[in-house]
């Protein structure tokens, strides 16, 4: 794994740390601004809130939809569209 820099803090440079959790990988990175939480692994960055691991909500078939997008999809269900 290359280093990364933090998503948060661009010019700097996450540190390797053991994982605390079973992503099946013995280190993660971690963000060496102490009140930055920010981690990185192979999934991608991700932040520890009360011991669990909270990543970063991407685009797929759980994503929450925004009340325009939910408005459009009334519109375009009532059209047939
Ligand atoms: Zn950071």
């Amino acid at each position: 794994m290359t280093p990364t820099p933090c998503d948060k803090h661009r010019n700097l440079q996450m540190v390797p740390f053991p994982s605390q959790f079973s992503t099946g990988q013995t280190f993660v990175h971690v963000c060496p601004v102490p009140s930055c939480a920010r981690q990185h692994d192979d999934q991608g960055y991700f932040e520890v809130v009360n011991g669990q691991p909270v990543r970063a909500q991407t685009a797929g078939p759980s994503r929450i939809f925004s009340a325009k997008e939910k408005i459009l999809m009334a519109i375009r269900a009532r059209a047939g569209v």
